[in-house]
């Protein structure tokens, strides 16, 4: 089997999944997103997913995703950024990312917006939030208490756009309810920012509930790529 014939297979089982998940939440499949984490995985496959109908992908670590979405310019794609973002890395992600997932401080939003108005599009931006425990060593994301906050400083930055939150479901814990959370602080950033609709959660572990609870954009990594593998250089 070719790595195409494969990419192809993995895709129809994750548009089958969404689909299914969308059926028993009383959804419509056209209101979800399907975005391709691509991190450790080469180029080619990018080239292969876009040849397939992919138009959205995921990044996290700059160097990669810089690299891989130059070899992917000709490309008709939208680069996600979803990984911990350092404000020292902001110029570099932003020639290639429209949109950052990861907005989880006010300093970020600071950089991003300093470097955004240079741009002609203004730059979508999701507040992450952390749905881990207070004492839990969090993998990123803003506690619960500050999203509002957070997410009115991305709203008047100048050159960036608020589109909503995005979240990992926490470790060891039923996703569900966790969603459901994330799901209650979207709605109440909707209350203030209608236009802030993005709900980016679920994974290739949890998609199903993730789209229960209301997700529109969910990133999926391995059910369409298979095991990640270091690249190398
Ligand atoms: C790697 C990654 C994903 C994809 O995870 P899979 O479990 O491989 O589907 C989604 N979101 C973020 C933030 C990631 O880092």
């Amino acid at each position: 089997m070719t790595r195409a014939d494969e990419l192809a297979d993995a895709l129809e089982g994750v548009r089958a999944r969404i689909a299914l998940a969308c059926d028993k939440a009383g959804r419509d499949p056209a209101e979800i997103t399907l975005i391709a984490v691509t991190k450790t995985r080469p180029a080619s496959d990018v080239r292969l997913l876009a040849g397939l109908g992919v138009t959205d992908v995921g990044e996290n670590r700059d160097q990669e995703a810089g690299a891989k979405a130059a070899e992917c310019r000709d490309l008709p794609l939208t680069w996600h950024f979803v990984g911990r973002l350092q404000t020292n890395k902001v110029k570099s992600v932003l020639r290639y990312a429209s949109v950052v997932h990861s907005v989880d401080r006010p300093r970020l939003v600071t950089a991003l917006s300093a470097e955004a108005v240079e741009r002609p599009e203004p730059v979508r931006c999701l507040v992450q939030v952390s749905l881990d425990p207070p004492e839990a060593d969090g993998r990123g994301g803003a506690r619960a208490e500050d999203v509002p906050a957070l997410a009115e400083a991305i709203a008047q930055a100048p050159g960036l756009e608020l589109g909503g939150v995005m979240a990992v479901a926490p470790l060891g814990e039923d996703p569900g309810p966790a969603f459901a959370r994330l799901a209650e602080l979207a709605a109440a950033i909707r209350a203030d920012h209608p236009e802030a609709r993005i709900v980016s959660a679920g994974m290739s572990g949890d998609l199903d509930e993730a789209i229960a609870c209301g997700a529109t954009h969910v990133r999926i990594g391995t059910a369409l790529l298979g095991g990640r593998r270091a690249i190398v250089g």
